[in-house]
């Protein structure tokens, strides 16, 4: 089992399963919702997980809906690492969009300009 919570413990969240993989995506919005070079994506089956309050949602895109605590303002569906064995990042995506400055590790990861090949992971 995982568990995690945001930054105020104010949403915990625990998943019967561990995350299918990990995603660093380098897009616009990621980058400025994180605030940084990147955000990393922890993905799980829907039916997988259990919130004890539902994080509030906003569409950001026709396809997605990001969720975030209303109360601290932190990005959900992440993992705490203290507490679970989970892979390395298997995939950076929307590096068409990556910060000019941020230099990619050498980490095996596969790497994707942009998102199409989303149902190969
Ligand atoms: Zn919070
Ligand atoms: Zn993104």
């Amino acid at each position: 089992m995982s568990s995690g919570s945001c930054a105020c413990h104010y949403i915990t969240y625990t998943s019967s399963t561990p995350p299918t993989c990990l995603v660093n995506c380098h897009c616009t919005t990621c980058r400025k919702q994180a605030g940084a070079a990147y955000q990393t994506w922890a993905f799980f089956a829907t039916d997988d997980i259990r919130w004890d309050v539902n994080p509030t949602e906003r569409q950001s895109t026709n396809a997605a809906t990001r969720s975030f605590c209303p109360k601290c303002g932190s990005t959900l569906r992440t993992l705490d690492e203290g507490k679970t064995q989970i892979p390395l990042p298997s995939h950076h995506i929307f590096l068409s969009e990556k910060a000019s400055w941020f230099e990619l590790p050498e980490d095996g990861a596969k790497r994707w300009d942009k998102f199409g090949e989303y149902d190969k992971l």
